[in-house]
């Protein structure tokens, strides 16, 4: 059995981050299904906020502001307030580390303009932000190697869990299939988003719920799984991401009439209203029949910009136009769609870090989560751009002095090593053995397909109920599939089947909660219900699973300065 003071499942920002403080007295694991600087957090584009009020002047009061209002009221307050706070602090923290941030000709970190925040506050690095922080700080973790040991390559199956306290995980080597257990004092996720269960989507392909899915199957809840985000500019049919730093430099959205059709559904902010409100305009186009040529996309107008501020500032997603669709955006509008980008729920936590077991509070002793797969939440109904890439720094940051508190004198709890490893190699042994005539990769596309067009930017009930009965039918299939490769090394089949029980585990939990929640509110909005409910609904979701099926709680939000009132832009 392999032992570490802490594991620390991702190697995104949030689990480096996290590696990073804890590693200070602690001995630590990092374990990454990908290489670390493959981590979606390399994806990230547009930029990471804070009022640093370099542009113009600003404050943490502003932005948290921004923050809640960009959320639907459904954040929890007291949170964003010290995630705010907090951020100008790590900002200069990782341009110490050696993060290259893009300049004002004073030489100040130049901040850009992002939907949803009243001032520019958007830190970048031209539009390869996550890749400039993600890349700082995996250097500062291998000069840290003495204390840190990073597991590449390796998937995390499950939690160890004794009673109320979380004792190691057990994993597995891909390039070997050989199963492990890796006993901890304490157990971080920072596992990311689930994005990849639809089918247009700008995640990664490890972006799986392999964590969520891991910390629901020892019985914990996940929060608000109904909330995820669709971002408005993914290219048409690929969903690969076009940064909203290309609407924050000031391109324009076109319908098939060639009309700036936001001044309809934002008149104040246009183009730089919040995501779930521009996705939703864009798909009000398109099913209108406004869409361009026809097709389901709308155009991204660049070519205002002209070519010297487009090369110097949006170099990256200029290339990805010319690679993936053979358009320059020069010269030529870009088709996009809105693209699933972000999972505001999932883990629940407190502002800590410490993962909780139900609506009151209750900490899991030794299991922490941070980063996308965690719900904290600071993003309630709909997230700000630019304020993940801080949440993942800030949290990741804050569960790493967590486990610090609690992992000093206290001692490895009990592991029953033969015992969670066969529950595992069962698992493995299963989908090995399994004979059935149904392809998983139909399963997982009919997955996504039914995601998409009936749990996606509109939702109604009818839709929904088609949605949870097709998963459920799905599962079933999931059950009479075969893999062709029966091989142990570098069996990325296996892996692949078991992403894709999670995410249909996931998906399910999505569809679930999207039914009950009979309003519509930041990225969740229902057709049937399209007003904000805050008499009935002003709360978060905590779905469980029970032996009577999946059960819905209520948690509540906490409110501090500012009361609910009603989302205009
Ligand atoms: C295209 C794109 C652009 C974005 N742009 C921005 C932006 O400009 N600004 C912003 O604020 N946000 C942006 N976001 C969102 C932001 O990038 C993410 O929310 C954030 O980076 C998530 O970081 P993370 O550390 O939580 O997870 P990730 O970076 O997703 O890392 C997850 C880690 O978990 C590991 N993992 C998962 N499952 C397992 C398993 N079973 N076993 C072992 N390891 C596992 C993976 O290997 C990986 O290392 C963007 C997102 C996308 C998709």
């Amino acid at each position: 059995m392999i032992q570490h003071d802490v594991v620390i499942v991702g190697a995104g920002l949030a689990g480096m981050r996290c590696a990073l403080e804890a590693c200070r007295e602690l001995d630590v694991a990092v374990l990454t299904k990908v290489y670390p600087s493959r981590s979606h957090s390399g994806a990230a584009q547009g930029g990471i906020a804070a009022s640093l009020g370099n542009s113009e002047p600003d404050s943490w009061e502003e932005h948290m502001y921004d923050t809640i209002k960009g959320g639907d009221f459904l954040s929890d307050q007291d949170a964003v307030e010290e995630y705010v706070k907090a951020a100008p602090r790590v900002i200069y923290e990782l341009e110490h580390m050696g993060c290259i941030f893009s300049r004002t000709p004073d030489g100040k970190i130049a901040q850009r303009s992002f939907g949803g925040h009243s001032k520019p506050r958007a830190c970048f690095s031209a539009d390869r932000t996550g890749h400039a922080i993600l890349h700082a700080l995996h250097e500062q973790l291998m000069k840290n190697a003495k204390s840190v040991k990073i597991y590449n390559e390796w998937y995390m199956h499950s939690l160890i869990v004794d009673g109320d306290r979380c004792n190691g995980v057990v994993v597995s080597n891909i390039q070997t299939g050989e199963v492990e257990v890796i006993q901890a004092k304490a157990v971080v996720f920072a596992t990311g988003g689930y994005g990849r269960v639809f089918k247009i989507t700008s995640n990664a392909f490890a972006s799986t719920a392999d964590g969520v899915m891991a910390a629901f199957e020892v019985g914990l809840p996940l929060e608000d799984p109904e909330f995820v985000q669709f971002h408005p500019s993914g290219l048409y049919r690929q969903g690969i991401l076009f940064s909203e730093a290309a609407r924050g430099e000031g391109a324009y959205l076109l319908n098939g009439n060639g009309e700036r059709f936001m001044e309809t559904y934002a008149p104040s902010r246009m183009e730089l209203a919040p995501r779930d409100i521009v996705a939703r305009a864009e798909q009000s186009e398109i099913d209108a029949g406004r869409g361009v040529d026809g097709e389901n996309c709308i155009n991204l107008d660049l070519r205002h910009l002209g070519k010297e501020r487009i090369m110097e500032r949006l170099p990256q997603i200029r290339q990805l136009g010319i690679d993936f669709l053979g358009i320059d955006c020069i010269t030529d509008c870009l088709p996009i769609q809105p693209t699933a980008h972000y999972s505001m729920g999932g883990i629940p936590t407190d502002k800590f870090g410490h993962v909780i077991s139900d609506e009151n509070g209750t900490r899991v002793n030794g299991f922490f989560a941070a980063g996308e797969c965690a719900c904290v939440s600071v993003h309630g109904g709909n997230r700000l751009g630019t304020n993940s890439l801080l949440e993942a720094v800030v949290f990741g940051e804050r569960a790493g002095k967590s486990v610090l508190e609690y992992a000093a004198g206290i001692d490895y709890g009990n592991v029953n090593e033969g015992q969670e490893k066969a529950k595992v190699l069962k698992k493995f042994e299963d989908v090995y053995q399994r004979d059935g005539s149904e392809s998983y990769n139909d399963i997982r596309d009919e997955m996504k397909e039914i995601m998409m067009s009936h749990c996606g930017v509109f939702r109604d009930e009818e839709k929904l109920k088609v949605c949870i009965e097709t998963l459920k039918g799905l599962q079933e299939k999931f059950k009479k599939g075969k893999v062709t490769d029966k091989g142990k090394l570098f069996n990325t089949e296996i892996y692949e089947v078991l992403e894709l029980g999670n995410m249909l585990g996931m998906a399910l939990l999505i569809a679930t909660a999207a039914l009950e929640r009979k309003e519509s509110r930041g990225g969740h909005f229902r057709t049937d219900f399209p007003k904000r409910d805050d008499a009935n609904f002003l709360h978060h979701s905590m779905i469980f699973d029970t032996p009577d099926g999946l059960v819905i709680k209520k948690k509540s939000v906490v409110i501090t300065k500012h009361q609910p009132a009603e989302r205009t832009y």
